[in-house]
């Protein structure tokens, strides 16, 4: 089982002049097995800063950060904001690209493709496809790799509303034939409530505001009035948040 282990996680900046800005306050998590954890907070609140030092992007200040698959280090996938696709490359170069050698890829990467909803496009170029489809090659280039765990950065924020509910769709179905470890950041709390097993809710300052259990059957869609139901609730959690912190609470678009 893959776990990622977060314990008194603190990440401090010092400007030219030395002062000092605590930006993550001790944060202790842990997000193991097969689920789907999402952070989501106000801006500025620690989402990517803790995103980036649980992937090794950023170093921290103090704390531990272990990520570990059956007693060894896990092998981590990445979906980013942007899919960052080589354009030179073809969709299945590309796949193949992040594959370490790794026999038999090509069969995983066309079953992952089926999965995302694109199994004609294996010879087309980045630049034939729209961003939508772009992203959803993004996935399957992660899930290809057939990582412990998953991290993934707001990997919607930049698609239109259709599309990105379409993605939605397209991920948990993808998540739900193999279970990996997730931990996904947005600010989209109507995304976080579809797609998670459970929501850290990050309060500015960086610290864990709470943890919510998402006990929803799947897959969940959109207009399911539970989903629904639950998406206000946590969004009125969202404004007494922001009532108590004078933060601007994550943006809701209605879907
Ligand atoms: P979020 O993703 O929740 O919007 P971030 O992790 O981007 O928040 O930022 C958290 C805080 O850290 C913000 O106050 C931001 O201004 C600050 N911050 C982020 N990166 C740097 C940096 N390189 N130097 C100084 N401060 C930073």
């Amino acid at each position: 089982m893959a776990s990622i282990e977060i314990r008194d996680l603190v990440k401090t900046y010092t400007d030219a002049r030395g002062n000092q800005t605590r930006v993550l306050d001790g944060i202790d998590l842990t997000l193991s097995g097969e689920t789907f954890t999402s952070v989501v907070g106000p801006s500025g609140s620690g989402k990517t800063t803790l995103l980036n030092i649980v992937s090794g992007i950023e170093p921290h200040t103090s704390g531990t950060v272990d990520l570990t698959s059956q007693g060894r280090d896990a092998k981590v996938g990445y979906v980013f904001q942007d899919p960052r696709l080589l354009p030179w490359r073809t969709v299945m170069a590309n796949l193949g690209f992040v594959q370490d050698g790794r026999s038999g890829w090509q069969e995983r990467a066309r079953h992952y493709l089926d999965l995302v909803g694109l199994p004609h496009v294996e010879g087309r170029f980045p630049a034939q496809l729209s961003g939508g489809q772009q992203q959803r090659i993004g996935i399957a280039r992660a899930f290809s790799v057939e990582p412990d765990v998953l991290l993934m950065d707001e990997p919607f924020s930049h698609l239109d509303a259709m599309t990105s509910r379409s993605l939605r769709e397209h991920l948990e179905r993808i998540w739900l034939e193999s279970r990996r470890t997730v931990m996904f950041v947005t600010h989209d709390v109507t995304e976080a409530v579809q797609l998670s097993d459970r929501i850290v809710v990050l309060a500015p300052g960086g610290r864990v505001h709470e943890v919510i259990d998402v006990d929803l059957p799947r897959p969940r869609r959109a207009s399911d009035p539970a989903v629904a139901v639950l998406q206000a609730e946590v969004l009125a959690r969202f404004e007494a948040l922001e009532a108590a912190t004078g933060a601007a609470a994550p943006v809701a678009v209605a879907r």
